[in-house]
This record gives C-alpha cells, structure tokens and sequence, in this order.
C-alpha cells in the first residue's frame, strides 16, 4: 500500500474517533515511524504530506535525517543512551524518552536551545517498558528546575502489550490523569499540553483518551 492510501484510512478513523468524543482532529498530529523502513519511503511519506517523523535509533535517525533535511519536524522517540546525545540534540525538535536526571543533564550540557521533550512514564509496570512509574513522574519534574534547556510538553507513554481493550485503554486514562495533575501545578517550564500514546494497534483508543500526538510505523509506512 502506498503512504498516500493508509494516510488517508488513518485520517478517516482519526475523524470518526475524534467525532465519538467531540474532539477535533487538528489537535492530532501523527508522527510517521520510520524506524523500520527506507530513506526513500520516509521520502514517500514527506511527499505524501507528513511533517513529523520519529525514529528510535540514532543512527536510523541521522540517516534519515541527511535524506529529508531539517524541514520536516524530527522526533526522537526511543531510549536515549546519554553518551548520544551530542549526535543528534541540534537536529531534533522532540524528544519522547526523558526518564532519567543523567539524561537531563547532558541535554542541558550540550543543548544550545530549550529541548522540547516528553516525559516516558511506564504506567503499565511492564518490566520491559522503560519510563517512570507514574509516582515517579512529579518528583522528577521538580528537579528539572535545575535545567532551563529542558521543556516538559508533556507525557508518552506505550500501551501495555496485549488484546484487551480495557487495559489499553486504563493505561492511556492514567496518563491523561496525572497529565491534568502537572498542569494544576502551573509549572513554568512544564506546561505539559500534550500526550504522546497510540502506536499502530492502538491510536485509536489513544485519541478516543486524548492523544495529541501519536507515533505510527506498521500501519502507514509499513514494516520491511
Ligand atoms: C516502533 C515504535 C512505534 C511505532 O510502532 P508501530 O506499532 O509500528 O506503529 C511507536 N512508538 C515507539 C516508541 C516505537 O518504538
């Protein structure tokens, strides 16, 4: 299937999800994950009008990067190991992973402008997710006070691997929750206004619970 067609399927579910809970689909962007595919599909994606990309890797990301430029809007949503940092902070616009004060510090080291950036909160407990536990998440907010270079716009979070609708969706209830929990808080450099949730299998749901931004590989680009 080309981008152009599964783009246009998503948007259609995004409207439909969207008119069952009285939001508007503009309030979701969707970033196309292009972890698993070529330089010249993300290119197709680009030409089909996406403008947000995610990958996970710094490597994938540096490569993609070269091929499509700094116009589209980079997002870097895997696990930032901080000794990379330095490779790829002056080209990305958001980060998806903070979830630890050490990467903190190294984005303010290196950062020669505030960083946007998600905080990954593993709401599901799943040993092999990474992310805060959601008590976690307020405690360390607060300690970013220390680091001007960084901006907290919200909270991402990843489903819990399974079927059952209902645990999918408490999982992205409980990040919505504690997401309206910060923002009483009127912390300035936490403004918190968005939700990162919904991956392929999920994004519905996601939007359905309040998703701004979702991240989608399999079901846009594809898995090669
Ligand atoms: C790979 C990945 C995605 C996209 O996954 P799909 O199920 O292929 O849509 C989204 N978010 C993160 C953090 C990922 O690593």
């Amino acid at each position: 299937m080309s981008v152009s067609a599964n783009l246009a399927a998503i948007k259609k579910n995004i409207v439909e999800a969207c008119e069952r809970v009285g939001r508007n689909p503009a309030d979701i962007r969707i970033i196309a994950v292009t972890k698993y595919v070529s330089v010249e599909r993300a290119k197709e994606a680009y030409m089909a009008g996406i403008t947000h990309f995610g990958e996970n890797r710094d490597e994938g990301f540096l490569q993609k990067y070269e091929a499509l430029g700094s116009e589209p809007t980079w997002h870097f949503i895997g696990t930032l190991q901080s000794r990379k940092v330095k490779n790829v902070i002056d080209k990305i616009d958001y980060l998806h992973s903070l979830d630890r004060l050490s990467l903190a510090k190294e984005i303010q080291k290196r950062a020669t402008k505030p960083l946007k950036c998600f905080v990954q909160v593993n709401v599901s407990g799943e040993e092999s997710k990474h992310g805060l536990t959601p008590q976690e998440v307020i405690p360390f907010i607060e300690k970013l006070k220390e680091f001007p270079n960084i901006i907290v716009v919200g909270l991402m979070t990843m489903a819990p691997f399974t079927d059952n609708e209902q645990d999918i969706r408490r999982c992205f209830r409980e990040l919505k929750k504690l997401q309206e929990e910060i923002q009483t808080l009127h912390i300035p450099y936490a403004p918190c206004t968005e939700l990162s949730m919904g991956m392929s299998n999920d994004y519905i749901i996601a939007i359905e619970e309040g998703a701004t931004f979702i991240r989608l590989g399999t079901s846009l680009v594809g898995k090669e």
